[in-house]
């Protein structure tokens, strides 16, 4: 396209100070850099007024449609800073093109892919010394792009104003005290998306949505959520915010496919690469809840793992349900994918995929 992006710099920005002392315990999206970048769209005119600008609170309207029918989506991906200081997203198309399958969904205008790149390129380039430095072992920055209704009015029909915006949060290890086992809850009250509905799609609402089953998660002792499909609930689907593996005895990584009721995660396609490259077999099928509790009491199944940018591979340590509960055990498959991975984004192992792009 020819979108063009003004520059407007923060005339306040952080002093190198306070840049380090966030560095230094930056927590996870708690603390934000000095610029962002905004996209209007106007039905009929498509992009336009694309600008970085001082990162900053957002004027809306109190009957902007997004505050009343959640029309908003969103992405989450990374920037690494390797040893040479050379700073690298990883698969950012993927999550342009996942972006656009849940603009589909939301009946929100698409962002060209180039502008989508563009617009990390500008922000990342701009705010580079918020890259957390290489020496600080598992840091980066987290990209936070998103979209939302902007239009004023009270009628349920997709807002004929739109704004892109992305913003930018340096973040520490997911796990401050190193990997540890996490518990599972697997709720029978509630589940996460149905046929039809809007599973595949990143919108804020299925986080919403998801939030009541994630507080029975801890009333029950419980870190994380793990939900069943809908119509039958007995497939195992996704956490709230991670997909899925199980690692068998074998040496086979099953993970469940992915038929429109699951965020298509881009760690999970990485794995599915991977697993062939490390001497693993990997197969997407439909996993029961019941083949998970009695594969863990018999030894076939001998890990469990969650995965996403966030946490990148998290190993489950226990499932429990109302009215009862299983240990997990754990091993070394999850870990040595999660290094497998953490090598290439941190350019320590050579990308032979393509997935890393300088910025
Ligand atoms: N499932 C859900 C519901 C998620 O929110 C995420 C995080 N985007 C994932 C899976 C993992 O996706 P990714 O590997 O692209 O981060």
């Amino acid at each position: 396209t020819d979108l063009k992006f003004s520059t407007t710099l923060n005339p306040t920005p952080a002093t190198p100070e306070r840049r380090a002392q966030i560095h230094a315990q930056p927590g996870f999206g708690k603390f934000f850099t000095d610029h962002m970048v905004s996209i209007d769209w106007t039905h009929g005119e498509g992009w336009h007024d694309a600008g970085l600008i001082p990162y900053g609170p957002i004027q809306m309207d109190p009957a902007a449609a997004v505050l009343h029918y959640a029309q908003e989506i969103f992405e989450g991906l990374k920037a690494y800073r390797h040893a040479d200081g050379s700073v690298w997203s990883f698969r950012p198309e993927a999550n342009a093109a996942r972006l656009a399958r849940s603009a589909r969904r939301l009946a929100l205008p698409e962002l060209p892919e180039e502008d989508f790149l563009a617009s990390i390129d500008l922000l990342v380039k701009t705010d580079q010394a918020w890259v957390p430095d290489h020496a600080s072992g598992e840091s980066s920055l987290y990209l936070r792009p998103f979209m939302y209704a902007s239009e004023s009015f009270l009628g349920v029909r997709p807002s004929k104003t739109v704004r892109y915006l992305l913003i930018a949060s340096p973040v520490g290890p997911y796990f401050s005290g190193g990997v540890k086992p996490v518990s599972i809850w697997l709720s029978s009250t509630y589940t996460r998306a149905a046929l039809g509905g809007t599973g595949a799609a990143k919108c804020g609402g299925n986080y919403a949505a998801g939030l009541a089953a994630q507080l029975e998660a801890e009333a029950h002792g419980c870190e994380q959520v793990c939900f069943l499909d809908a119509a039958e609930h007995r497939w195992v689907e996704e956490l709230g915010g991670m997909n899925i593996y199980f690692v068998t005895k074998d040496g086979t990584l099953v993970t469940p496919t992915v038929s429109g009721t699951i965020l298509e995660g881009i760690t999970r396609s990485s794995i599915l690469t991977l697993a062939g490259e490390l001497g693993l077999k990997v197969e997407e099928r439909p996993i029961s809840i019941d083949e998970w509790r009695a594969g863990v009491a018999s030894g076939e199944i001998t890990e469990v793992f969650a995965c996403g940018t966030a946490a990148v591979i998290t190993p489950l340590g226990a499932l429990a349900w109302e009215g009862g509960e299983l240990e997990i055990p754990t091993g070394e498959v999850a870990m040595k994918i999660r290094q497998s991975l953490l090598d290439i984004q941190y350019g320590r192992a050579e990308d032979t995929h393509g997935w890393m792009r300088q910025l």
